[in-house]
């Protein structure tokens, strides 16, 4: 049934392959900052304005740093913040409020980030590596196999031209903020493991030290890698963690998510459960429904059994329609299976949100983040074939939590 060979690679260098990227702002510590401004002549107090610059306006052109002295700024900002990120292409949908980049990196490793703007909220999905090595069956992402980590700065620097954006009122609806990120584009964030603990701490760090979102507006969705996940739990930063399950039996999961045959369905809920004791948050538990693969009313009963066995009103579930994959005959499961499967989730207590399948008409969905330069390959036909689950109202990681500000 795998439709793909199971081939984990967890290991990408930190930096790639091809050296790093430049040095960048977003990378430094307080004191590493305050250094650099200093090699370069200036004032350390530079460090903090250039921060509020980065930060708090969102911007890293000289022109609109009308604080600092002309030639400063330049040496500053071309020493401290060199472009990371080269739009390549741009792609629209939901009137506009759906966008997906495609963004081509220092050495043209491609990575994508799509924003989503909803009435009350504006969620960035943002990418941690280029490829990922977790190779799950159904997802396109997987197929690319690992290319790279990101850097801090270059995960940052898809929030600081998202938040950007937003506040210039270039997505219709009027400037707004950037409230919500999730890390659902490509890559495993917890195999980019400290990059990605220092990109949140950057996230939810006021100004001029990060971008002041709250932490539980962010959320870290992982395939199940157990160690990273208690490790997580153990840093003290109330984000919310995603689970990608997809399965409640190992002989399934394994199929679908290799890595399942490192940790099992128990040792992975188990680590999930922990999370919640450790932050009192509650975990999402994300399930793609795979018509005739996984979407039985029994694997539901059985998901149903093992998370309430663990206790209860720690946990939701999200199940997520699959989009659909180039090359995959696997599609999503009949609305009627999709309504069945989640009943019988609510039957044993789990709040139970089905996911929408916002941007799937730009491969912008959940598992469609290639990176590959052709048009979009599926239409709005093709949207039609999966339709929007009754009542969704979550978006792309915006599991729906009713504690959650929306
Ligand atoms: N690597 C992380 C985060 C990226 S994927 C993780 O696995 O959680 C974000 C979510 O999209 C995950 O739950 C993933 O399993 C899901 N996904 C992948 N491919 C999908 C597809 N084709 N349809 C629907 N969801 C998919």
């Amino acid at each position: 049934m795998s439709e793909t060979p199971v081939r984990l690679d967890l290991s990408a260098s930190t930096r790639g392959r091809r050296g790093k990227p430049p040095r960048h702002l977003a990378d430094l510590s307080p004191d590493e900052r305050a250094a650099a401004v200093r090699e370069l002549g200036e004032p350390a107090f530079r460090a903090k304005q250039l921060g509020t610059h980065y930060f708090g306006h969102l911007t890293a052109d000289p022109g609109q740093m009308t604080d600092l002295p002309q030639a400063s700024r330049d040496r500053l900002v071309e020493s401290l913040l060199p472009p990371l990120l080269r739009a390549q292409r741009t792609l629209t949908a939901d009137g506009g409020t759906t966008v997906k980049t495609l963004w081509h990196l220092f050495d043209d490793a491609r990575i994508e980030s799509v924003l989503m703007r909803y009435p009350h909220r504006s969620t960035l999905c943002v990418s941690s590596q280029a490829g990922c090595g977790l190779a799950c069956a159904f997802c396109a992402t997987g197929r690319l196999g690992l290319l790279r980590n990101l850097s801090t700065a270059e995960i940052l620097e898809q929030v600081r031209e998202a938040g950007r954006a937003l506040a210039a009122g270039e997505v219709p609806g009027g400037p707004t903020r950037l409230s919500n990120v999730v890390f659902m584009g490509m890559g495993e964030p917890l195999a980019n493991y400290s990059t990605v603990i220092a990109a949140v701490r950057r996230l939810i760090a006021p100004p001029p030290e990060g971008f002041g979102l709250s932490a539980r507006n962010i959320t870290v969705s992982t395939v199940g890698m157990v160690p990273a996940m208690i490790r997580l739990a153990d840093e003290g930063i109330p984000v919310t963690l995603a689970l990608s399950l997809h399965a409640p039996d190992d002989a399934l999961r394994s199929e679908l998510v290799p890595v399942n045959t490192r940790w099992s369905v128990a040792e992975t809920i188990d680590a999930a459960r922990r999370y919640f004791d450790l932050t009192g948050r509650r975990v999402s538990i994300e399930y793609a429904l795979i018509r005739d693969v996984n979407d039985q009313a029994w694997r539901a009963d059985l998901l149903g059994e093992l998370l309430t066995a663990r206790g209860r009103g720690w946990v939701h579930a999200n199940p997520i329609p699959l989009n659909p994959v180039p090359g995959s005959r696997w599609t999503a499961s009949d609305p009627q299976v999709e309504a069945e499967f989640v009943a019988r989730l609510r039957a044993h207590g789990i709040p139970t949100t089905v996911r929408d399948t916002r941007g799937s008409e730009i491969d912008g969905a959940c598992g469609q983040l290639a990176a590959d330069t052709a048009p979009a390959t599926k239409g709005r036909a093709a949207r039609a074939a999966v339709p929007a689950a009754a009542g969704a109202t979550a978006g792309l990681g915006d599991e729906t939590d009713d504690e959650e500000d929306r």
